[in-house]
């Protein structure tokens, strides 16, 4: 028995998505011009897919779990599970127009014919906004319409906006935000969910682990009280004595978007010494 997951073959999340599993601990021999891959050291077979086909093939079960954008798993609308969100390929699905056209509002976009692949995600968004404009369905390079002509707005995605700005356009509505994310076929059986299982723990110690800082630092022994309360831990920070007479070393983890606030807060509770290391895998 093995559990089948489908990935992008070539573009921007084929190779985290490779990296996700392996850093989960699974070797797969480059899919490189391949369909599929074994995996040497846990029974996963990986299929190598456009990422348009990925919900498809999990609904249909070809496939039992995949990773895929979330905007392409809303556009898609199949019916198929949301596991877990990866963190990775972030973007953005934005309107945009001309640099030299005026934006107030979004009802500005009314009446105006907008390029798009996402037409569906694009006019459920519309109808929700009561604007009412044209959507023209294309399947790329969907930023050069309006300099040819074809459509007078665009609703793209976007990262860093370079691909706007190098076509002289404007983002001026952010109609969804996307990561990758972990998808899975409704219908597992036991086996397979218990595989399923199996790489989301693992998957989940990687997430946890890049969230979170290992924090070591040394306290007067008068202030280990204020210090303790700054810093909750797993259980409770670590506290092993110094050899100077008075002082402590406290060791514990901090939440990565905690960080400066509570290093600021450590500082002003007299800690010293502070060391910041990244966790490799964490267990909780
Ligand atoms: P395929 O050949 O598999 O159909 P594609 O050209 O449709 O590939 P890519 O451009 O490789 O797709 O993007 C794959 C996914 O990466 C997107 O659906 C999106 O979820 C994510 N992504 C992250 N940042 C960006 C970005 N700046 N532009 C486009 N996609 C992005
Ligand atoms: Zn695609």
């Amino acid at each position: 028995m093995k559990l089948k997951i489908a990935i992008q073959k070539s573009g921007r999340l084929s190779e985290e998505s490779i990296r996700l599993l392996k850093d989960c601990g699974i070797d797969i021999s480059n899919g490189l011009n391949k369909l599929k891959a074994e995996a040497a050291n846990f029974p996963l077979e990986v299929f190598f897919l456009r990422d348009d086909d990925i919900p498809q093939y999990v609904e249909d079960g070809v496939a039992d779990i995949g990773i895929v954008g979330e905007n392409v798993l809303l556009e898609k609308n199949k019916n198929v599970k949301t596991v877990e969100k990866l963190g990775f390929g972030k973007c953005r699905l934005s309107i945009a127009i001309p640099r030299d056209k005026t934006f107030n509002s979004i009802k500005d976009l009314n009446k105006l014919r907008i390029a798009t692949s996402y037409s569906s995600i694009l006019s459920h968004y519309l109808k929700k906004k009561k604007v009412k404009a044209e959507i023209h369905e294309i399947s790329g390079s969907v930023e050069i319409a309006p300099g040819i002509g074809l459509a007078d707005a665009i609703c793209d995605l976007v990262s860093s906006g370079s691909t706007l700005l190098s076509n002289g356009l404007k983002e001026v509505e952010v109609v969804l935000r996307s990561e990758a994310v972990l998808v899975s076929n409704k219908n597992l059986n036991k086996d397979k969910k218990e595989l399923l299982n199996k790489l989301l723990f693992r998957i989940k110690a990687l997430r946890s682990a890049k969230s979170n800082k290992y924090i070591l630092l040394n306290a007067p022994n008068k202030k280990l009280k204020a210090i303790c309360d700054i810093l909750p831990g797993m259980k409770s920070p670590t506290i092993l004595p110094l050899e100077e007479k008075g002082w402590s070393s406290v060791h514990s983890v901090v939440k990565e978007d905690q960080f400066w606030d509570i290093i600021e807060k450590l500082k002003d509770n007299g800690a010293q010494g502070i060391l910041v290391v990244p966790i490799e895998k964490m267990i909780v």
